[in-house]
């Protein structure tokens, strides 16, 4: 009975690719979906212009009125001012007001946050984490994106700018990083990192079956499925991928002792071989009392995790 009068919400994730919107209800059940190319070559202005008419059209498709809009975006943003900062997927949104902007143009409550931690929050309350108290969410994609749910609540930080996984540093003489670190775990398994690190071994003279050559299009996705198929050199990239993310995480998981660790975005497509190694890797590596009852596994709302979570955002 209560559900008739419950009003709908739109969650919107912002990528670098593109941009999906979904009208969602109190339940964060994904009600209606529409999805733009982000075309950021066309600049912030032409993108942003699209993305008004986006929420234009789909607010006026939800069976109800919409009550609030939350917007998750690459970080590094101002939260609580609701601007984007510099994010490296999105450079010429520096200082963006986009939060200002929705707000004048649908008279909503609007939120914005980064985008891994809505995906964190999406999947503590509707998908893999739904139980769970305190975990923490890996996204693999171009980086390495995380949040951190401590007690059913998003840690953001003192700042906003906390759960910067992809920044934990696994060796002191490293790779240099982006961010000007050494070794930092994006370097070694973003599917970007995963990509690169099989093309320095065919340089160094490595063979695949499915490889020739350093020109072929080598993605993160394509070593996985080359790896289930029996590629030796596929599998070795695999395993050592799972060798570092479980090396970190077993630091996250003795510093937290969190209940859960979720793993989500295209490295999820690994599937088992990567888990499993994951799992033996922090298994062999964390304390024991900190990883006892421990469950690391995949997301479960896949493309919707963020707007789900960019709801929950809202505060309903
Ligand atoms: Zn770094």
């Amino acid at each position: 009975m209560a559900d008739r009068v419950s009003p709908h919400y739109l969650g919107i994730d912002i990528g670098g690719t593109n941009i999906r919107l979904g009208i969602v209800d109190g339940k964060g059940k994904v009600l209606i979906r529409y999805r733009i190319p982000t075309l950021k070559k066309q600049g912030k202005d032409k993108v942003i212009a699209r993305l008004l008419r986006a929420i234009e059209f789909i607010i006026k498709k939800s069976a109800r009125p919409v009550k609030g809009i939350g917007i998750g975006c690459p970080g590094p943003l101002d939260n609580r001012k609701g601007i984007v900062l510099s994010p490296p997927n999105l450079p010429d949104w520096k200082g963006v007001p986009l939060k200002k902007i929705v707000e004048k143009r649908f008279r909503l409550p609007v939120i914005l946050e980064n985008d891994a931690n809505l995906i964190g929050l999406g999947e503590n309350w509707r998908g893999a984490g739904k139980n769970a108290s305190s975990m923490v969410l890996l996204t693999l994609g171009t980086g390495i994106g995380s949040a951190f749910i401590l007690g059913k609540r998003l840690w953001s930080g003192s700042r906003g700018f906390a759960s910067e996984f992809g920044h934990v540093s696994i060796d002191l003489n490293g790779p240099r990083c982006g961010c000007g670190n050494r070794g930092c775990i994006e370097v070694y398994a973003s599917a970007t990192a995963v990509a690169r690190r099989l093309k320095e071994a065919l340089k160094k003279g490595e063979t695949s079956r499915v490889f020739k050559s350093t020109k072929d299009n080598i993605t993160a996705d394509g070593i996985y499925l080359a790896a289930k198929k029996g590629d030796r050199l596929s599998r070795r990239i695999v395993d050592e991928t799972g060798l570092y993310l479980g090396a970190a995480i077993a630091n996250i998981v003795n510093a937290l002792n969190p209940e859960m660790i979720v793993i989500s975005g295209g490295m999820a497509k690994a599937g088992k071989p990567l888990l499993d190694k994951i799992k033996e890797t922090v298994k062999e590596r964390a304390l024991k009392e900190s990883r006892r009852g421990l469950k690391i596994v995949v997301g479960r709302l896949g493309e919707d995790a963020g707007i789900i979570g960019a709801v929950k955002f809202l505060g309903i």
